[in-house]
């Protein structure tokens, strides 16, 4: 028997990586309206342990997973994937999903990335991989445009969509635009903000702000 298409989206797994470092209302915001639109019962935030491409991460693991807690606790749709900081050595997203993708069996799994991450797709480990594990969301992101060329073009022109009904008719393989409100926040502005002495308050939950200012992350005073 064919699984209706609520069904399908019921069991489908979604998933938003990133370093968090630290989180913010542009994070929140977009995880929200992504997880309506695509019609998701839950949203996990995946917060990379040691990430390949990163090298300038300045909250520790524990710090990023506790200031995400914090962040989601009054949002139900919203939880927090934690394996990557349970693994030892760099997280590359290929081997992520490969474990979620077995965890899923045939469900869906829906991988979000902002279009700035996504234009630089072609940088990661093993990245033709992702395609026959996860779909791609790419949300749409200030300043960020769409900017790929060579193979990871003829990728995506290949395997775009335009619906979110379409990533549930298959597990994996597809690239879907999604459009997000656009708000002009990043982690660099927010460590910026406090290194200066200056706030960054409502550009993040009042209470990841706490935690920072008790930690004295990112210069904080
Ligand atoms: P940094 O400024 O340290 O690079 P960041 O704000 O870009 O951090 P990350 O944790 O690196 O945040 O991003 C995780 C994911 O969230 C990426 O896919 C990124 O494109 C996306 N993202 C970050 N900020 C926004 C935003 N304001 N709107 C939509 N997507 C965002």
């Amino acid at each position: 028997m064919s699984l209706s298409l609520q069904q399908r989206a019921a069991a489908a797994i979604g998933l938003f990586g990133g370093t968090f470092d630290p989180v913010h209302f542009g994070h929140l915001r977009a995880a929200l309206e992504a997880r309506e639109q695509l019609g998701l019962t839950t949203l996990r935030l995946l917060p990379a342990g040691d990430p390949p491409h990163r090298t300038d991460t300045v909250a520790t693991a524990a710090q990023r997973l506790a200031m995400l807690e914090l962040a989601i606790a009054p949002c139900a749709g919203l939880q927090v994937d934690d394996r990557e900081l349970r693994r030892a050595g760099p997280s590359f997203m290929v081997d992520t999903l490969g474990e979620i993708r077995r965890e899923a069996a045939s469900a869906p799994v829906l991988l979000l990335i902002g279009q700035d991450a996504a234009n630089t797709l072609d940088s990661w480990y093993r990245w033709r991989d992702l395609f026959s594990l996860a779909h791609i969301v790419v949300m749409r992101r200030p300043d960020a445009h769409f900017h790929c060329a060579g193979e990871q073009l003829q990728e995506v022109q290949r395997r775009r969509v335009s619906e979110p009904d379409d990533l549930l008719q298959s597990p994996a393989g597809r690239i879907l635009p999604l459009e997000v409100t656009q708000l002009d926040i990043s982690s660099t502005l927010i460590r910026r903000l406090l290194a200066e002495g200056l706030s960054p308050q409502f550009l993040l939950p009042d209470r990841v702000l706490e935690f920072i200012r008790q930690q004295r992350l990112y210069g904080a005073s």
